[in-house]
């Protein structure tokens, strides 16, 4: 008795506001007496219960660590995310490698040395060229917005250093970031084509400390290559003080950056088999590369144990789901989603059985919306999920989800998505940088998460339902990118 008791006593003590799921019944010896429904319940139970999510991501981020795209730590971070899905007792555990330009960080420095000298904080961003060994000298430009760049014109920055000071705005959803994000990853080539011999950005982060975000940024074909870094958010605001007062800010800049030239990264996959239909496939993702400043709890430590933790509840049911589960934990996400790239060309024969596909990776949650995008947004089984969904805190979003980031070349080859929405309000305050680490994770949000991938998941598997025909084509679908 007591082994039945604890789950819901757990759930009960980790506060969460719903009846429905706390008073759930345990899994039966005989499965045919539940309906999918009260499965799914029972699931959620375990899962708010559940010590997985916070051993996965403590493991992850403690014995592996950081785990750059294209690197021996990234491959070691694979190997051993197979040993432990083929442990908790997945099918088909596999790696898929495939080939990328490397980038490795290298020493980066930056400073004031004009009007009075003083030190910054300072990081490269990701594929960044390096500078002169000796560093780059130069006179900074602030431009207040983005837009204020791209307004300048051609050679008025011969010479100079382009710093872009606009702030990331705070939104639950992520969408200041989205808004931000050409700030960090097309900037320095524009920067570059009006003649600046580097570019520097205030971190796209949403707090007020003393350290760098990093994150990819791309050269644009046929212009000079600049170093590209970021800034801690207190240190532009230096800059822009001592402009203000009418002073000639100068900076040097150093960075090492290298390019180790093509490297192999890979996707991890396992599955739990499907009972009636094993050819069809409900897919979720999360990515196992990280930045290499932090852990990579938040991003994406937390989505690995996320949805391993749903697929290895299932596993354990005492019987199976009619489709089959496929986890994918992508490599190289950070660079431009090259893994997700890599599955769905690998992968193309078969994504007309792809019946719905979702991802991990904006953080910890707790989910707060279920949005979809699929024909019939208002389809049985759909509107059965979110049933299922109320009891724990969360809501019916809208139909134009986009998947998550490694889900959109998937997307684009006609795969129905979802998005399970994360609370992202405090996400961008540690994202890519060294303060990305397992200290921020907490069990009881990372729990609610779990539940939900756990209730959807289970629930898209075993109801029936072809989400794809009269597929609707609204544009790009909501910017919750990440990478
Ligand atoms: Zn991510
Ligand atoms: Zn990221």
């Amino acid at each position: 008795m007591r082994n039945h008791i604890l789950p819901a006593l757990g759930a009960l003590l980790l506060g969460v506001s719903s009846v429905a799921v706390t008073a759930a019944p345990a899994v039966a010896a005989s499965p045919a007496a539940q309906s999918p429904d009260a499965v799914a319940q029972a699931l959620a139970a375990k899962a708010l219960a559940s010590d997985l999510p916070m051993q996965i991501v403590t493991d992850l981020t403690t014995e592996l660590g950081p785990r750059l795209a294209g690197t021996a730590a990234e491959k070691r971070a694979a190997d051993w995310a197979k040993a432990r899905l083929e442990k908790l007792g997945f099918e088909n555990v596999r790696l898929e490698p495939f080939t990328m330009a490397g980038w490795l960080r290298g020493e980066e420095k930056a400073e004031i040395t004009g009007p009075t000298p003083q030190p910054l904080v300072v990081t490269a961003l990701g594929t960044s060229v390096a500078t002169p060994p000796e560093g780059i000298e130069a006179e900074v430009v602030i431009f207040k917005r983005y837009a204020d760049l791209l307004d300048a014109p051609a050679g008025s920055l011969k010479g100079k250093i382009a710093l872009v000071a606009e702030q990331t705005v705070r939104v639950q959803d992520g969408s200041g970031y989205g808004a931000a994000g050409q700030i960090r990853r097309s900037g320095a080539s524009e920067a570059a084509k009006r003649g600046a011999v580097a570019y520097m950005i205030r971190s796209l982060g949403t707090h007020d400390h003393r350290f760098p975000h990093t994150g990819s940024q791309t050269y644009q074909d046929g212009v000079t290559k600049i170093p590209a870094a970021a800034l801690s958010p207190p240190d532009v605001e230096q800059i822009e003080r001592l402009a203000a007062k009418g002073h000639t800010v100068k900076v040097k800049l150093k960075l090492t950056p290298s390019n180790p030239g093509t490297v192999t990264s890979q996707n991890v996959i396992a599955e739990v088999k499907g009972r009636e239909k094993p050819d069809e496939i409900i897919l979720i993702g999360a990515h196992l590369d990280s930045w290499d400043l932090g852990t990579g709890a938040i991003d994406d430590g937390a989505g690995v144990a996320i949805v391993t933790t749903a697929a290895k509840l299932i596993r354990d049911l005492p019987q199976r789901p009619k489709r089959t589960i496929r986890v994918v934990l992508f490599g190289a996400e950070e660079y431009g989603l090259l893994g997700a790239k890599a599955y769905a060309e690998a992968h193309k024969a078969e994504m007309d059985k792809h019946i719905l596909a979702t991802e991990a990776d904006f953080g910890q949650g707790p989910v707060y919306a279920f949005n979809t995008r699929v024909a019939d947004p208002k389809h049985p089984s759909i509107v059965r999920i979110q049933n299922a969904l109320t009891p724990l805190g969360i809501y019916r979003g809208d139909n134009a989800a986009s998947g998550g980031p490694d889900i959109g070349p998937m997307m684009q080859l006609g795969v129905p998505v979802v998005n399970l929405a994360l609370e992202g309000s405090d996400y961008f305050d540690t994202h890519h940088t060294p303060d990305d680490t397992i200290d921020r994770i907490e069990r009881k949000r990372i729990n609610q998460t779990a539940a939900a991938y756990v209730t959807f998941t289970y629930l898209a598997a075993e109801l029936d339902g072809d989400y794809r025909q009269k597929l609707v084509a609204e544009g790009q679908g909501t910017a919750t990118g990440s990478n």
